[in-house]
């Protein structure tokens, strides 16, 4: 069976996340949606700044008088500071501002206290040759009266939270999380804090996918473990299905006699994609139970966390409508050379250093450590060498968890 291409694997799950329907949406008050996403475009009913206002502490005057002032000086009708509403500028005259404080009417221009000096008569001599409009904010700077502040599809940052807050919008309409069941495969899994027995090892993709999902601001279905037995999986499948929006398994879905969940996903629903040309990875399944989408995971710790992150990350997002679903990629000179070409896109943990990337430890799929000693993963794409110093796409973790 030829192997899917990464790309081609990703656009197919785009393309059938984009096809279910979104979750519910709610209206939140602003503090609680920072990383949740809008579900409905917004608008600003008013202009900001809602007036012209000074962008420095100075003086304030009319354009007209620039020139009288540059050279005899004005003297100070009022002084306005931030908050108050002042009185239209007198012709002649200037007024003391400050910052954020709006401008009189009449007054369009504004010197910086540092370059005025005062006379005895309390005059204010204008040192510097002024320009109309300047160290004004004019309303509407930052944002037009009846403009689109953003479409929906945002996942809300906390940038975006204080733009809604500056228009004056209390509550913001977002997608509810996705409800997502998180079941682990294996005989052989035990959770931690109980004893292994002969032949049992600890269930730690559970752990790395409830903290992947956490990340993404998704609601957990704790699923548990599921045995190594096809009624059981098929019953459990068949349970989870009905309350989740999507299922997430590990295990279970390579090609081994106790590898049932594919078969399960095979015999009594629909296997839409299966065997990826990404290591680690390979086994990456999509599939639907009872109308329910399934994505299996590889059993192998680091393969769940390369599955997870390159391609059940972007799935998730576009199920909330998000359209820029592709994790930050840097291009970084190879700290090592890479001799042996792979017909897979390899996926490797590595660190930076010193501009470089570099490998960071054991690379075999069931090893867990050097993900943790890694900050991002670089990409090798299949049939490629690499010598030292040629450039390779590195993967922040940080860009790949939000
Ligand atoms: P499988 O794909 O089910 O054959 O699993 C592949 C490898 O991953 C085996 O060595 C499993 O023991 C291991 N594995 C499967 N599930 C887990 C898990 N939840 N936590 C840790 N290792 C696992
Ligand atoms: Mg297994």
């Amino acid at each position: 069976m030829n192997l899917m291409p990464v790309a081609q694997a990703l656009d197919h799950l785009l393309t059938s996340a984009s096809a279910e329907s979104p979750p519910d949406t709610e209206t939140l008050r602003l503090e609680a949606v920072l990383g949740r996403v809008l579900a409905k475009p917004l608008h600003s009913a008013q202009d900001v700044p809602p007036w012209d206002n000074s962008a420095m502490d100075g003086y304030a005057l009319h354009a007209a008088d620039i020139a009288a002032a540059n050279q005899t000086g004005l003297p100070v009708s009022q002084r306005i500071t931030a908050g108050m509403a002042p009185q239209p500028l007198a012709r002649g005259t200037c007024a003391r501002i400050f910052t954020g404080a709006p401008m009189p009417r009449g007054a369009d221009t504004v010197e910086m206290q540092e370059n005025v000096t005062l006379d005895p008569q309390g005059l204010v001599h204008f040192t510097r040759i002024l320009k109309q409009g300047q160290n004004v904010r004019p309303q509407g700077q930052d944002i037009r009266k009846g403009s689109i502040l953003f479409k929906p599809g945002l996942k809300l940052r906390p940038q975006d939270l204080g733009l809604i807050a500056s228009v004056g919008l209390a509550t913001v309409e977002v997608y509810k999380p996705l409800r997502i069941a998180v079941l682990s495969t294996g005989d052989e899994l035990v959770e931690p804090g109980h004893e292994l027995g002969p032949g049992q090892i600890f269930n730690s993709n559970r752990y790395t996918l409830i903290g992947c999902l956490q990340r993404l601001g998704q609601q957990v279905i704790d699923a548990g473990i599921l045995e190594d037995d096809p009624e059981a999986t098929r019953k459990r499948l068949q349970s989870l299905a009905g309350r989740a929006d999507v299922i997430i398994t590990s295990g279970g879905v390579s090609v081994g006699e106790a590898d049932f969940l594919g078969e399960t996903l095979r015999d009594h629903g629909e296997l839409t994609m299966w065997k990826l040309a990404i290591k680690p990875g390979k086994p990456f399944t999509l599939a639907r139970f009872a109308g329910t989408p399934v994505l299996g995971l590889p059993g192998n710790p680091a393969a769940v966390l390369v599955t997870f992150l390159l391609l059940v990350r972007p799935y998730l997002l576009r199920r909330l409508g998000v359209q820029e679903v592709n994790p930050v990629m840097l291009q970084v000179a190879s700290g090592f050379d890479w001799i042996r070409a792979g017909n897979r896109d390899e996926y490797l943990r590595a660190r930076l250093e010193e501009g470089h990337v570099v490998l960071a430890g054991n690379q075999s799929s069931g090893v867990l450590s050097s993900a943790s000693e890694a900050s991002g993963l670089v990409c090798i794409p299949s049939g490629t060498v690499v010598s030292k110093g040629e450039t390779l796409p590195f993967l922040p973790f940080e860009g790949l968890f939000d």
